[in-house]
């Protein structure tokens, strides 16, 4: 798909990286994955958790609809993914 062409039909006409929205308190904001990392065994008196966020973009197919959705920031996303899940 991200080659410009649907993998359901074979279309040219794909558009790429659309934002996704969500809602947010203050309006649209764009759709993110998160992923927060567990506390430390021993940290300071002061530490602040460690997380990452990615937003998340879809390809779409113009003539059948297929969808494809893609995140960004994967090398921070995975270690703190490797973090919370040992
Ligand atoms: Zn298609």
């Amino acid at each position: 798909m991200r080659n410009d062409l649907c993998v359901k039909c074979g279309s040219a006409y794909v558009m790429a990286g659309v934002e996704v929205r969500d809602r947010g308190s203050n309006g649209a904001v764009p759709l993110r994955v998160h992923i927060d990392e567990p506390e430390p065994p021993d940290h300071g008196f002061i530490w602040k958790r460690g997380s990452s966020s990615g937003t998340v973009r879809a390809w779409i197919c113009a003539a059948c609809g297929y969808t494809e959705l893609y995140t960004d920031n994967l090398a921070a996303l995975y270690d703190s993914y490797r973090k919370s899940h040992p």
